[in-house]
């Protein structure tokens, strides 16, 4: 997803466009992996040292309703990544270093079920973490 993709979703969905959305899109798209929202209202209160952390929460979840935001737990906190906005159903390889990603397309759904009996299915979660080259370069 591009930063201008996600302040036209915003808009055409009818959200007041504040410099505070306009930031924390823009610091998503810069930084490309998973953040917590202790890690954006740091970044945020640079700009905005008065930003209550319910302020930060509220678009958070905003976001991610709106599917700007990809989400996960790790760590036992919930991380916060600019979605890829990839109409392929995929996956992701996530650095635990890092918390960048490498998108796969391949889906393990596929070679694990045919259909199971008694239960449909709506959807899925699969994740592998490890470390990526950077990371390993710089020694882990
Ligand atoms: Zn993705
Ligand atoms: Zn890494
Ligand atoms: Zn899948």
């Amino acid at each position: 997803m591009e930063i201008t993709d996600a302040l036209d979703l915003l808009k055409e969905k009818g959200y007041k466009y504040t410099g505070k959305r306009e930031k924390m899109v823009r610091l998503f798209s810069e930084k490309r992996r998973y953040l917590s929202a202790k890690e954006v209202l740091l970044d945020m209160q640079e700009e905005y040292p008065n930003l209550s952390f319910d302020t930060i929460y509220r678009n958070l979840t905003l976001f991610e309703e709106l599917g700007l935001l990809e989400t996960t737990e790790f760590k036992g906190e919930k991380q916060y990544r600019f979605s890829c906005g990839s109409t392929h159903h995929h996956h992701h390889l996530i650095c635990t270093k890092c918390r960048k990603t490498i998108s796969f397309e391949m889906c393990p759904m596929n070679v694990i079920f045919g259909s199971p009996k008694d239960f449909m299915i709506t959807g899925h979660k699969f994740e592998i973490y490890g470390y990526c080259s950077d990371c390993m370069e710089a020694g882990v």
